[in-house]
């Protein structure tokens, strides 16, 4: 019995240490995150930029080559960071009525092209019967979908890909299970490694690698988006015949409103009436990025480089619009927004957008809790930019209309 207790002891204490080192992990990895993707930012930002200019076709080419080299690496980034933040448990869903059928057609529609290229024949097949409208995580299940039919895509030669959707009640008390199959005629995954390809950084076959990129951690995050959609992945698969991977979710209730994704407005920028901008960014070469695009625009810009000196330049000179860095010495994005409110209460508020490399729903939340007015995700480009600014116009519209 007392040899039991100090087992438990013991095990308990292996738990918690285990679950310290978990947290610092996913610190870590998010600060990494961070920190590499603020250069990626200028790598992409300024290939864009760069990609304007006359080049011949080399030059071209190897731009290019920066660039999607680039974007992988984001991807690989997100990844990584997004894996992490689920295990930390730090990831809300974003609920509303999605269309399954649809959400199927739009992720599908993305891999026509490819499809047809290598051949393949993409087929969706729907249960005509379906109630298809349920309360789920839109984005997510993109995401899951996404993932099954790029790797679909992938480990196939020849043949077909199939997506299915069909529903049963079985009259559980988390109501009908929603299930989707993204089935293949590829490579298959022998029977020893399909439990395997689940986990973090496992991929069926060390030559995958080498033959097929990818970073094995697609399955990981599709196991997990999944469960916390309410349901479970498998797969079903034989060796050169082919792969069926098969999930299913639940419908979850809908739990207040999901964060409003800022409207998009579908108008030509004002050019005669572009407003004035404070940048407040703590790094140059981000600064220099986000300068060049307003420029492009029209729109010369003061620059703030922590929020102190955000708070001070507004001061001394009010502007219309701020971008606002999150993450800054001093005093951070939110901090600064918070006492630009109070500073501004008896006369015009500044509209304040978040520019930020953590494209977290978390962090969102915040920058909205603190009056910021919207939010851009570093790599910023100038189409992000140049939306905003609309959305910031047709506010001013609506404040005109509401005096
Ligand atoms: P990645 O595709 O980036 O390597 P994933 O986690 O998406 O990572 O997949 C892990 C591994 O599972 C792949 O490397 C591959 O070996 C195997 N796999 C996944 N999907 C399929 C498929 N449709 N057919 C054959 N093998 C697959």
């Amino acid at each position: 019995n007392k040899e039991l207790k100090l087992a438990t002891k013991r095990a308990k204490k292996l738990a918690e240490e285990a679950e310290a080192a978990n947290v610092a992990k996913s610190a870590f990895l998010a600060t990494m995150s961070h920190e590499i993707r603020t250069p990626l930012n200028s790598i992409i930002g300024f290939s864009e930029i760069l990609q304007d200019s006359d080049l011949d076709p080399e030059q071209e080419a190897d731009l290019s080559a920066i660039r999607s080299s680039g974007k992988l690496l984001l991807e690989l980034i997100s990844d990584i960071l997004d894996l992490s933040k689920i295990e930390a448990g730090k990831v809300s869903l974003d609920i509303a009525a999605v269309n399954i059928e649809e959400t199927i057609l739009e992720v599908t529609g993305l891999f026509d092209l490819a499809c047809q290229r290598k051949g393949i024949e993409l087929l969706v097949e729907f249960d005509e019967n379906t109630l298809s409208r349920i309360y789920t995580d839109r984005t997510r299940l993109q995401q899951v979908l996404n993932n099954l039919v790029s790797n679909a895509l992938k480990f196939t030669e020849a043949g077909e890909i199939r997506v299915k959707f069909w529903f049963e009640d079985k009259l559980e008390p988390e109501g009908p299970r929603y299930y989707i199959s993204v089935s293949d005629s590829g490579i298959g995954i022998p029977p020893q490694k399909q439990a395997e390809v689940f986990q973090t950084f496992t991929q069926a076959d060390s030559s995958t690698t080498r033959k097929y990129g990818g970073t094995g951690l697609g399955l990981a995050i599709c196991k997990r988006i999944v469960e916390m959609l309410g349901g479970e992945i498998n797969v079903v698969s034989r060796v050169g015949e082919g792969s069926c991977f098969t999930f299913y979710i639940h419908g979850v209730e809908p739990v207040g409103q999901g964060a409003d994704a800022p409207t998009e407005v579908a108008d030509e920028l004002r050019l005669d009436e572009l407003p004035s901008v404070l940048v407040v960014e703590d790094d140059t070469t981000n600064f220099l990025l986000v300068q060049k695009l307003l420029e492009r625009i029209g729109i010369e810009v003061e620059w703030a480089q922590d929020g102190l000196q955000a708070i001070e330049s507004f001061r001394v000179k009010p502007v219309e619009v701020i971008l606002m860095d999150l993450q800054m010495p001093e005093l951070d994005g939110v901090e600064a927004t918070l006492r630009i409110r109070e500073m501004c209460s008896d006369q015009a508020q500044p509209y304040i957008i978040a520019l930020t490399a953590n494209a977290l729903q978390g962090s969102r939340d915040a920058c909205k809790q603190a009056g910021m007015q919207d939010f851009l995700t570093k790599p910023v480009t100038g189409e992000a930019i140049r939306m905003a600014l609309l959305r910031f116009q047709h506010q001013q519209d609506m404040d005109l209309d509401q005096a």
